[in-house]
């Protein structure tokens, strides 16, 4: 089963580069949240978003290249992420409409 990058703006999923790894929630239920706030993922109707057991996160929202279980580390959760990705192509389809109009 393929498994894709649950973070926002990423589109990485494990059928795509070998060099990907895939990494699932912690079970740790603090550092858990800490993943999920790093995340920033709303459902599109607004309502908080809940990982499930099959999501993952991708390799290239760690600094390092992969998590660390070292409070201490910076990779401790995953930091590096795409959020402008979807703002501006929001901006883009707004200005998209308004010229039609
Ligand atoms: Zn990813």
């Amino acid at each position: 089963m393929p498994k894709t990058c649950c973070a926002v703006g990423c589109q990485n999923h494990n059928m795509m580069l070998k060099s990907l790894s895939f990494h699932k929630f912690p079970k740790d239920q603090e550092r858990f949240n800490l993943w999920l706030t790093a995340l920033k993922r709303d459902r599109p109707d607004g309502t908080p978003w809940i990982p499930t057991k099959n999501s993952v996160v991708c390799n290239a929202h760690f600094i390092s290249g992969k998590p660390s279980s070292d409070q201490t580390h910076p990779d401790y959760v995953p930091t590096l992420f795409n959020y402008n990705t979807n703002v501006s192509s929001k901006k883009q389809q707004q200005q998209k409409t308004s010229e039609a109009c």
